[in-house]
């Protein structure tokens, strides 16, 4: 790896990344434009050059799978899982953990490619690397957990109801925290006795695929159980319509999301849809201004506003409504912007055609009557964090998902309104209140349709041990992680046994 950046990127000074750490190097000597089958072996579709968002440059070449790779690791997966699942639960644990441990291990690399790969400021791609334990962490934690009932019969009949799993899991992943996003699928799918496809996106195939694989590979993990298959929807498209793979787990946009739920249902798969999100925060009247504006510019500008959960309307109760704008635009005005390894707090938008997209909501509310008070530009990639006020709903940065870092602040008369203009739309996947009186806080956060719903904090919180996954068009009403990974990665098997067979009648 560092041969390659070397080659393609000679002249940045202080940026060579570290060496794959204790792993083999797969690059290193092995040629460009390799997959991970249990092996690293070559793409049939040729390869994909990852660039770097914050300067355009090329990274690296990975593999670019197509449909005929996806058949060959579906089966090898199928084969491979069989011994896999015979294993004890807690065997099946111990390389989980081992995975967590060298990964663990990989801090540096997997920082420094979170940011130069996804453009994530160094703080999120710290965070990202320690979530990242904590899903490998909890998903071992699996092999420790009931495993199903013993179910009341007629004796002597024992009655079993059994968590088994599903086969080969399919996992497609989005750009915006690859790492976490893949792992949470491909950690408890295998601590449960899974196999799995992961086919990340093709603009972070390398911490949202190939470390993992590394971290696995090194951790023990034996050949055939985990494939990573970097391509485009082509790929994505292959993985829901294969007859060796049971079940697809997507997290990425809603549209997508539909394509894929449609063609996998066409195929009888089981499937888990993680979608978009437009996500409310209510600072109510007797909210503390400070906090709230800082709740607000974190939830709406983390990681350039990239993240499902991202803070995407600003409600805020009249009364302090200028004063909230007023000290976002501060901030706005404030915060550092460019290359994440420059230190700064907002990086990178993942490529040129989001910035477009960003810009042009930004424009078309304004065109629409909304208030530009801070940001509203870009340099290259760097979209500048916006402010707009005085949004209503029927303006695109109302209603759509945006995906950029621009705080949308629209007032609310009272507590109804508020509840009114947060349940707008067809997402419903977090929402923040924030407010000095708790009970009330409670009272109204209950009002709102969301899958998650934190009293003071903003909407961009994600635990390993807790249930994500959203309320209308931000899913299809599956949950992922905590006690969700049993009912998603693992089908029931019921199970009678009897002394003797009975005397049926005839
Ligand atoms: P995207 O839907 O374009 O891509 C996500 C993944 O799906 C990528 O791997 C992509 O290659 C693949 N893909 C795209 N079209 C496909 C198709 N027709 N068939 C099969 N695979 C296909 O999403 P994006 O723009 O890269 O990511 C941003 C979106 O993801 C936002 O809408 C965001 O809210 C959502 N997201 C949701 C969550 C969540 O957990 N709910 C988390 C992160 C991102």
């Amino acid at each position: 790896m560092t041969k390659q950046l070397a080659s393609s990127a000679p002249d940045l000074p202080h940026l060579d990344l570290p060496h794959m750490g204790q792993v083999d190097d797969p690059w290193g000597g092995v040629g460009e434009g390799r997959l991970f089958t249990g092996a690293w072996v070559q793409a049939r579709g040729g390869v994909i050059e990852v660039k770097e968002p914050a300067t355009g440059r090329v990274l690296t070449l990975v593999g670019r799978a197509e449909a005929a790779d996806v058949r060959a690791a579906a089966q090898a997966a199928r084969v491979a899982q069989v011994d896999w699942a015979a294993r004890a639960p807690t065997a099946r644990a111990e390389v989980v953990e081992e995975a967590a441990r060298v990964m663990g291990g990989m801090a540096d690399t997997v920082v420094r490619w979170l940011m130069r790969e996804a453009g994530s400021a160094g703080p999120k791609a710290q965070v990202e690397h320690q979530h990242a334990l904590g899903f490998l962490r909890h998903a071992a934690a699996m092999g420790q957990e009931p495993q199903g009932h013993i179910l009341a019969s007629v004796p002597p009949r024992r009655s079993v109801a059994e968590r088994v799993p599903l086969g080969v899991v399919g996992v497609i992943a989005p750009f915006n925290f690859p790492l976490v996003l893949a792992l949470r699928a491909v950690a408890p799918a295998l601590a449960a006795g899974n196999a799995v496809v992961l086919k990340p996106d093709p603009r972070t195939p390398v911490s949202g695929g190939f470390l993992i694989a590394q971290a696995f590979a090194a951790a023990g993990l034996p050949p055939g159980l985990l494939h990573v298959l970097p391509g485009g929807a082509d790929v994505g498209q292959a993985l829901c319509a294969d007859p060796d793979i049971a079940m697809i787990t997507f997290t990425g946009s809603t549209g997508a999301g539909r394509a894929v739920g449609e063609l996998a249902g066409r195929h009888l798969k089981k499937v888990q849809l993680e979608l978009g999100g437009k996500n409310a925060l209510v600072i109510l009247d007797d909210a503390d201004i400070d906090l709230a504006a800082r709740n607000a510019a974190w939830g709406a500008w983390l990681h350039q506003g990239q993240i499902c959960m991202s803070t995407g309307r600003i409600l805020v109760h009249h009364s302090l409504h200028d004063d909230l704008v007023t000290r976002l635009a501060a901030k706005a005005r404030a915060l550092p912007v460019g290359d994440p390894l420059d230190g700064v707090a907002i990086g990178p938008l993942i490529d040129p055609g989001q910035v477009a997209r960003v810009d042009a909501i930004v424009q078309a509310s304004v065109a629409a009557g909304a208030r530009l008070v801070a940001g509203g530009t870009h340099d290259g990639r760097c979209y500048a964090p916006t402010v707009l006020a005085g949004v209503t709903p029927g303006m695109p940065a109302f209603d759509e998902e945006i995906f950029g870092p621009v705080a949308v602040v629209t007032a609310f008369a009272d507590d109804d309104q508020a509840v009114d203009l947060a349940n707008r739309g067809q997402y419903g996947l977090a929402a923040g209140v924030i407010g000095a009186n708790v009970d009330r806080a409670v009272r109204l956060g209950a009002r709102l349709r969301t899958g998650h719903l934190h009293i003071n904090d903003q909407t961009v919180v994600a635990e390993p041990q807790a249930p994500f996954g959203g309320m209308g068009a931000s899913g299809n009403g599956s949950r992922i992680s905590g006690p969700a990974n049993w009912d998603e990665f693992t089908t029931w098997r019921w199970t009678t046994v009897q002394p003797t067979a009975p005397a049926y009648p005839y």
